[in-house]
Parts: structure tokens; sequence; C-alpha cells
């Protein structure tokens, strides 16, 4: 397993090849992957074996899985952008009140990334969510840079399941959908009120607008692909949402 190797192990081409932040970067890596798994739009689970560390072992963070439009199981660099968070979810590991180590990576780190493993065969694609820094858009802003990044110059057309951060603005919903194959926003919690006594920064508008317009933007989208081919696509994957039951 490429991401938790401390002991300089792993595969040093990699992290020779982005230069002398090696140990840096896999720390940064270790971090965000280990922040991520509680993401759950994703089919991977691992199971916790006696005796631990050995080949093969899929308890690790680092990759889910998902399945491309003709079956086929593909793997993905499941990660945060950052674990910074300024929202205080009460489930949340990355809550702002919990006292966890936080590191954040550069949009060109994090792009950088994901097309050095893509290289080796190690993922095909990406699932990329983040805690939320200063703001839903200024998060948004962050994360669309990656996503920039690896469509523009890296000219990487491999499968990206993008989070997007309740609250924000349209107009950065439908950049995000127009770079990633899914999207998804998280639900959460099942009433207003179990919002405000564990997710207190967040409220059912701000989850429920975008995911409103992800499915206005599709249905438009499917109207304008029908007359114009060349149209471009927005979440030709479509969107999903994770609820947390019995907390409230
Ligand atoms: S906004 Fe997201 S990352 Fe931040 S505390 Fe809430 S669930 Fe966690």
């Amino acid at each position: 397993m490429f991401v938790l190797d401390y002991r300089g192990q792993g595969d040093c081409a990699v992290w020779a090849q982005i230069g002398g932040k090696a140990v840096e970067l896999m720390q940064k890596l270790t971090i965000l992957t280990g922040a991520a798994k509680y993401d759950a739009a994703c089919t991977s689970s691992g199971a916790d074996r006696a005796g631990g560390q050995g080949l093969g072992n899929a308890l690790p963070a680092g990759c889910c899985h998902a399945f491309s439009a003709d079956g086929r199981c593909i793997s993905l660099l499941k990660v945060l952008l950052t674990n910074h968070c300024v929202y205080d979810c009460k489930y949340c590991v990355n809550r702002s009140s919990n006292d966890v180590p936080r590191t954040a990576f550069t949009p060109r780190e994090l792009a950088e990334l994901t097309i050095q493993f893509y290289r080796r065969n190690y993922i095909e694609g990406l699932f990329l969510s983040s805690g939320v820094v200063q703001s839903p858009d200024h998060t948004m802003e962050r994360m669309i840079a990656v996503l920039e990044l690896l469509r523009g110059e890296y000219n990487f057309w491999g499968y990206i399941h993008a989070k997007a951060i309740p609250g924000a603005s349209a107009a950065l919903i439908d950049r995000m959908g127009r770079l990633a194959d899914r999207l998804s926003i998280n639900v959460e919690l099942p009433s207003e009120q179990s919002l405000r006594q564990l997710a207190p920064n967040k409220s059912r508008e701000g989850i429920f607008r975008p995911m409103g317009l992800i499915a206005q933007q599709l249905q438009q989208n499917t109207q304008e692909l029908a007359i114009y081919h060349r149209a471009a696509k927005f979440v030709p994957a479509g969107q999903a949402t994770q609820m947390i039951i019995g907390a409230s």
C-alpha cells in the first residue's frame, strides 16, 4: 500500500519525482487519506484482520472504488484537499473542536500526486472532498483549481467524483459539475432540528439548494446534448448523497 509507509520503503520513484518535499507530502497524504475515510460515497470496505500489516491488507485508507458505465470496478485516490474545517459537526473527525493534526494540499500538489499515481497504475481516478476553509465558496474555488489542473494542464480524462460544499454558490456548483463525472452533497441528517443539534453551521437550505441546482442542471444538460452533441457534459455520472442515521 503506497500511502502509509513511513519508513520510506514505498514507491520511492513517486516521491523522488516530486522532489525534496517527499516526507512532507507523505505526511499530508497519510493525514488526508485517513481523514477522508468516513466519506461513504463509495463501495470499499476493509476487514481488520489479526496480524495487521501484511501484503494486501485492505484496511488502510487511501483508495475507494466506483463502477464505470460499462460495469468495470475502478480504483480512486480518496482524499481530502484539507482537513482544516471552520465547522464543528459533532459526528466528524475533522470538526474544528477536535484536536487532530491538520494539513492541506495545494491544488498543484494534489493534481501532481493524482497524475503520478495514475501513471503507475495505482489508481484510475479521484474522489475529492474537503473540510471547509474560510467559506464554502473559497473551498470550492480550491477544489475546482485541482480539477482544472487535472482536466486542463494534465489532460486527465479519468473518473472524478467531487463532494460539493453545502452553501456554495450556483456558479461554482456549475463549474465543478462541468469538470467532475459525479458530484455529491451530503444530506447529513434527517431534519433541521438534528442539523441544529449536531451540525450547527449547516442548514437544510444550504444542502438542498445545491442538490436542486445539480438536478436542474442535469435536466438542462440532457436537453442541450440532444440538440448539440458536442455540448459540455454536466456530471455525466449523476449525483449522490449520504445521511447519518440514528445520531439524533
Ligand atoms: S463541514 Fe464536513 S469536514 Fe467540516 S466538520 Fe462538518 S462534516 Fe466535518
